[in-house]
């Protein structure tokens, strides 16, 4: 066996392993990367690239209750789900529908909260030290709707976001039709969320923070983890380029975590994933100021540095199958109808993406298993992106044996199973380059 003798190692090389990597060179930590594939083509590259730190209500709700019938009829919609893969996210469904409850949701909402009002903040941090801060453009967003009946539910919806805090501003049509200029006259009104963002160019940010580690000592092998066994110094990892052995390990493999956390914790995490799709337009670069979400046609419109891009849908249809590209072309039809001048399609790229999704929207964040050598980032499911930059701050938190800033109760792994003893986190300090 090698001995590497990496602080660490991470597996997954997204948006979150990438920006934990980035975070843990910059602390002075020594990390391998490892990745499956090439790194930042997982979901993390083609996101709406939207700082939504105003989504606080997990997916779990009796209105997406209400659509589940429709999901199994219309292969287009923006929530759909492959009768063939039914039997396998069963299980998934019914945990969501359980998470329903509203003291669950509570639950979600209030973690959901707690990372996103320091997501912001923390990205605006991070971009800064790294001098990407061009990469983000702090326009706020708008999230638009067309129907009367909507209009009511987007005022009942600003409520209950005030009630948690979230910052919203109700924009008349006049005032909407001011500030954007293009859409049809039918689309009524609006919420403004002023303490949202955007990423001009996803991809591009997870590269960038990638040389960046690189240029502080990160290395980057490609291989896939197939699992792993607890060393009495470390962990063990079975790779697709052999064994390998580390003193601490990070698993942050997005959509896919879930058999390497199995192997390492006994614990089943209920990780499925929701796909969805975009449409790039590179022949609009010019379209909109800022992110524009459809209430109603739940899907987002980002101007990004490449062009326009349309993204959205959920997809129930786990990780293997081909995509239905079909869905990222009903995002240009639904895009069509809020404009008054027809997109240009010329060039436009159809990509699809496989969140990483737990039934109760939250991530798993933590730290477990003997003297705290696993760590763990995933199950960011909508909200990656946005939470990427929080996560590795908690990450080098927990790592560093800190007090996190936040509390990291309801997202520890422990909601999901009983960990064995030996599992529970020892609190002990471990400073970086140190051993614990
Ligand atoms: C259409 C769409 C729009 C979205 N819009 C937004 C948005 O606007 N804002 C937002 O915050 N979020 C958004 N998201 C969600 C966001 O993209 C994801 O939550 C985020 O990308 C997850 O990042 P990740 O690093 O966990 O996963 P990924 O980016 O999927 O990275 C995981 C990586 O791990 C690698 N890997 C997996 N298993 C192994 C293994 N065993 N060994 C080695 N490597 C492995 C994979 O190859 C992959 O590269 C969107 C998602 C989609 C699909």
């Amino acid at each position: 066996m090698q001995d590497l003798n990496h602080d660490l190692v991470v597996i997954g090389g997204g948006i979150i392993g990438v920006t934990c990597a980035w975070q843990l060179t910059q602390a002075g930590y020594k990390v391998l990367l490892l990745e499956k594939d090439a790194i930042g083509r997982g979901a993390s590259f083609g996101n709406a690239g939207h700082i939504a730190t105003e989504q606080v209500l997990p997916l779990a709700s009796p209105a997406v209750l209400r659509q589940l019938p429709r999901m199994l009829l219309d292969p287009l919609g923006p929530l759909h789900l492959d009768w063939r893969y039914l039997p396998r996210i069963a299980p998934w469904l019914c945990r969501l529908v359980a998470n329903m409850r509203p003291q669950t949701q509570r639950t979600s909402s209030a973690g959901l909260r707690l990372l996103n009002e320091a997501s912001l903040p923390a990205w605006r941090q991070l971009l800064q030290l790294a001098g990407l801060s061009q990469l983000l453009k702090d326009a706020g967003s708008l999230l638009v709707c067309e129907s009367d009946s909507a209009f009511a539910e987007l005022h009942h919806h600003l409520e209950v976001l005030s009630k948690i805090g979230v910052e919203a501003e109700p924009w008349s049509t006049s005032r909407l039709h001011q500030q954007v200029s293009g859409l049809v006259p039918t689309v009524k009104g609006g919420l403004f969320f002023p303490d949202t963002a955007h990423v001009t160019d996803p991809y591009r940010l997870v590269r960038q923070l990638f040389e960046q580690a690189q240029a502080k000592g990160l290395e980057q092998r490609r291989a896939e983890v197939h699992g792993g066994r607890w060393l009495a110094d470390g962990i063990e990892l079975h790779t697709s380029s052999g064994p390998l052995s580390a003193k601490r390990v990070l698993i942050a493999a997005g959509a896919w975590a879930a058999p390497l956390v199995k192997d390492l914790t006994g614990i089943r995490v209920p990780l499925d994933t929701e796909r969805g799709y975009h449409m790039m337009l590179p022949g609009e670069l010019e379209r909109l100021p800022m992110a524009v979400s459809s209430f109603e046609r739940k899907f987002i419109m980002t101007p990004m540095s490449g062009g326009l891009r349309l993204a959205g849908t959920v997809e129930f249809a786990g990780l293997q199958r081909a995509p239905d590209y079909r869905r990222a072309w009903g995002l240009v039809r639904h895009a069509n109808a809020l404009f008054t001048q027809q997109l240009a399609v010329r060039d436009a790229t159809p990509w699809m993406g496989c969140r990483p999704s737990l039934p109760d929207s939250l991530p798993v964040i933590d730290r477990l298993g003997p003297q705290g050598r696993l760590l763990l980032a995933f199950g960011h499911h909508h909200l990656g992106l946005t939470q990427a930059a929080i996560t590795a701050q908690l990450i080098l938190s927990l790592l560093s044996g800190n007090v996190p800033e936040l509390n990291p109760v309801p997202f520890r792994l422990a909601r999901f199973g009983k960990l064995p003893p030996s599992h529970t986190l020892h609190n002990t300090v471990c400073l970086p380059g140190s051993e614990s």
